[in-house]
């Protein structure tokens, strides 16, 4: 086992770094306070490559490996939580299932663009009444001419406001349950594809979701991505290598809450001393600081076996709940070291603690990452 980063994953660190405090961090309160979109962020990290990181040169991306995807989402989810999971959308939910399942001429027509920022993706499995129940889908798609038609509602779509692709899960036949649901890429500007208002949420207040309406919205047979009843395989595959890029994301808020709590332990003086040097303090930094690698290192551990192109359904799991927890516990305690300032907007813990709660519900709640970790290990799996 080597714990040595390579000069290409150094690299890569070294510019998502520089991107997070040049054009990330200064404007990551404001963007909170206002709910706003960061598109000049958007656009940036489609220059940088930090929005196709994982496709081949072929298809315009960065041609990086998985490893070097979860440094450039810690970096800059230390940051901007929001700001990360708006790229880990891209890279993970939409580019991803397309450099597997598509085809070249649909890799040409729709992972180019993405790949290089000029189009963003979204991605869309829950539904009202289907989230950790994914393959309780409702929305239909029926055979139509060369086609499909389409009718239902997604539901907490992220990207969705803004996004011009879509990755699509639906029933085209209710009574095979999973194994009917199939999966469809969608032009989100084309008639019949309609958003909702954005949710007002708790955190990651600048990353926007909404529900995405379909009303007899017609695809064509080169939409289908993969085979008919492919759907379900397409969406576990793609949460797999999802699941890695929240725990990635989660890392980042765990160490920037940390960061920010150290640095504010050793400035401020309480009973004549630094409140770092109080043992209550100081043990908490402890800690955080452990907890932060051990999530760290289960998160290298499924990326390292993404890229050795091994099965890691287990390991991503293990790495998103970890890594979820750890940054929900270190948040809290952020806001305890900063006291009375922890409460308040003029200083960034609030906002981690807010933006690290969502790591425990999107792409699989705790629970489901419990039920999935649990049953791979009972079916001998893991
Ligand atoms: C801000 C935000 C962004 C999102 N972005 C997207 C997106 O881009 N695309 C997308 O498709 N979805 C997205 N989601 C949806 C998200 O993945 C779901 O909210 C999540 O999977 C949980 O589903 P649910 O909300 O329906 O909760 P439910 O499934 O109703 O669960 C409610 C509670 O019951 C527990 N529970 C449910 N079943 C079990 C079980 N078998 N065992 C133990 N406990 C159980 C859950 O853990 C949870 O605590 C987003 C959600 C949010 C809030």
């Amino acid at each position: 086992m080597n714990f040595e980063l390579t000069e290409e994953h150094e690299a890569i660190r070294r510019t998502a770094r520089e991107f997070a405090a040049r054009s990330v961090a200064p404007i990551a309160a404001e963007i909170d306070k206002h709910a706003r979109f960061p598109k000049e962020l958007v656009d940036e990290m489609g220059e940088l490559g930090l929005l196709g990181i994982e496709v081949e040169p072929e298809w315009d991306g960065a041609g990086l490996d998985p490893l070097a995807y979860v440094i450039a989402m810690e970096e800059i989810s230390a940051a901007c939580a929001s700001t990360g999971v708006i790229m880990s959308v891209n890279n993970s939910l939409v580019c991803d299932p397309l450099r597997k399942w598509a085809n070249d001429a649909q890799k040409d027509k729709w992972l180019r663009p993405l790949a290089t920022g000029e189009k963003l993706g979204c991605f869309m499995l829950s539904e009202p009444e289907a989230g950790s129940d994914a393959a309780a889908q409702t929305t239909v798609a029926t055979p139509s001419g060369d086609g499909f038609v389409i009718n239902g509602v997604k539901n907490w779509i992220t990207n969705g406001p803004q996004a011009d692709v879509g990755i699509l899960m639906c029933m085209t036949d209710r009574e095979k349950g999973h194994r009917g649901i199939s999966s469809f890429i969608i032009d989100m500007n084309a008639e019949g594809v309609t958003r909702g208002p954005k949710d007002d949420k708790l955190g990651i207040r600048a990353s926007h979701s909404c529900q995405i309406f379909f009303t007899d919205h017609q695809v064509s047979g080169e939409q289908l991505l993969g085979k008919v009843g492919d759907g379900f395989k397409v969406a576990m595959s793609t949460l797999d290598c999802g699941r890695i890029g929240i725990a990635a994301q989660a890392l980042g808020i765990a160490r920037g809450a940390f960061e920010a709590a150290t640095r504010y332990a050793t400035e401020r003086k309480t009973f004549g001393k630094a409140i770092a040097n109080h043992q209550a303090i100081s043990f908490m930094i402890a800690d955080m600081a452990t907890e932060i690698d051990a999530a760290r290192l289960l998160t290298y551990r499924a990326a390292s076996l993404k890229a050795a192109g091994k099965r890691h359904t287990t390991e991503s799991a293990m790495a998103k709940l970890m890594a979820s927890e750890v940054a929900n516990k270190v948040a809290k305690n952020a806001v305890q070291i900063f006291g009375g300032n922890g409460y308040v907007t003029e200083y960034p813990a609030e906002r981690y603690y807010r933006d690290a709660k969502i790591t425990e519900i999107y792409e699989g709640t705790s629970e489901i990452q419990r039920v999935v970790i649990a049953s791979n290990i009972i079916r001998g799996l893991a």
